[in-house]
């Protein structure tokens, strides 16, 4: 490998300085430190990190910090893999990820979907991974078309090649334009972004209740591709029609979903599932989600969601039988307006013991009125856990409120 010029190089270790130092006073992990000093000094930073790696860039409203993490597992397997493994997910993070291990021959980012233009055009990354696009606390349908658009522009007289979920629709427009294209059918639960065709606004028919079927638009060409890959239940089935189990320890249909779509990059970089699986079954847990935390003989099962999409991915893994606390605050990285709450169907809570905490307890709390879901209003998380009865508890929090709950009680056990 080429050493890089001498001007990066200075950049990429006085941010690895600044990293060390803002971890040293606790403020944060420093990946975003590093990488925002090493671009200061060299713009061009990124680029020059880049260059000489084999490079999969992952973006998706939900998931990809799960996803980033399945691929870059399996891709040990080849040999080092250079990652954001905490969802920095901007290019200062990805300047830190690649210059933390600057030896390795493979790099895994997770990219924030308005930067993956950007990102794609100053990495040139030869692998992207595309999985779903959804309204969340920030953007509504028509915003997200546009995102779509501008993937579509991004990738276009590019030789990448694209990995993406055909079973979500805007999805598969945004990333037609590719030159090289595997469709991984991945699922879609969350349809309420995807009534309308992208291409000419004309309405999408599709099977209702089927989370893979076929969708078509009734007035123009565009439908969804014939699939590479498919999730079907619990097994991947590969382009040759061979199943494989995943057998993941991570739950739900969502990462099934997830490491299905890893399989097939995997299998991009020249992986067969044989070599990538057993490395995608060893992640338990992915920057804490899905871990579970103890507290006075109670095992509390953590899950986040951010959006829409995200609540009804994580009703999907929680148990109709445990006492499940809902909590949802408003600060910066949440998004102050909470109105999103309102898209959501709460019903499948219905008769479960529902606990509701957080700033926006108050307006998570009318919503579950309206859908006629009885609950419990509590001051605060810790209120929520010791007014419960013994027993295994599910808690779905959005970002400030799932960060404070694991501050509060501690690492994954
Ligand atoms: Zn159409």
């Amino acid at each position: 490998m080429s050493q890089l010029p001498l001007r990066a190089q200075l950049a990429s270790a006085l941010g690895r300085t600044a990293a060390t130092l803002s971890r040293a006073t606790g403020r944060g992990d420093g990946s975003v430190i590093g990488g925002r000093v090493g671009l200061l000094l060299e713009p061009d930073l990124l680029r020059k990190l880049a260059h000489e790696k084999k490079l999969a860039l992952v973006s998706a409203t939900n998931g990809k910090t799960t996803t980033t993490r399945l691929i870059a597992s399996a891709l040990q397997e080849l040999g080092e893999v250079a990652t954001n493994a905490f969802g920095a997910n901007m290019p200062a993070g990805h300047v830190s990820a690649l210059s933390s291990n600057k030896a390795a021959p493979y790099g895994v980012l997770e990219v924030d979907e308005k930067y993956l233009p950007e990102v794609l055009d100053t990495t040139e990354a030869g692998v992207v991974v595309l999985m779903n696009l959804s309204r969340d606390q920030m953007d509504r349908a028509a915003e997200i078309w546009l995102l779509a658009q501008k993937w579509r522009r991004a990738l276009a007289g590019r030789p990448a090649h694209v990995i993406a979920n055909c079973d979500d629709p805007l999805v598969t427009w945004g990333a037609s334009t590719a030159a090289r294209v595997t469709w991984v059918a991945g699922g879609q639960r969350w349809h309420e972004d995807s009534w309308c065709c992208p291409e000419c606004g004309g309405p999408l028919d599709r099977a209702e209740g089927i989370v893979n079927a076929d969708w078509a638009c009734r007035e123009c060409t565009f439908s969804r591709p014939e699939p590479n890959w498919i999730l079907d239940g619990e097994d991947a089935v590969d382009p040759y029609g061979h199943r494989w189990r995943l057998d993941l320890q991570l739950p739900g249909t969502a990462n099934r979903s997830n490491a299905v779509i890893a399989l097939a990059t995997a299998a991009a970089f020249g992986l067969e599932p044989q070599r990538a699986l057993p490395r995608l079954r060893e992640v338990k847990s992915v920057a804490g989600r899905y871990t579970t935390v103890e507290r006075d003989g109670r095992v509390m099962k953590l899950l986040l969601a951010k959006n829409p999409a995200g609540w009804l991915e994580a009703f999907d893994v929680t148990r109709p039988d445990r006492p499940i606390v809902l909590s949802v605050n408003a600060q910066g990285p949440d998004g102050r307006d909470t109105s999103w709450l309102w898209d959501v169907d709460y019903r499948i809570l219905a008769g479960r013991h529902v606990y509701v905490t957080g700033e926006r307890r108050l307006d998570l709390a009318l919503r579950l009125d309206v859908a006629g879901v009885g609950f419990i209003l509590v001051d605060s998380f810790g209120q929520a856990v010791s007014a419960l009865p013994p027993g295994d508890i599910d808690v779905i929090a959005n970002y400030t409120a799932f960060q404070s709950i694991r501050t509060e009680f501690g690492r994954a056990v």
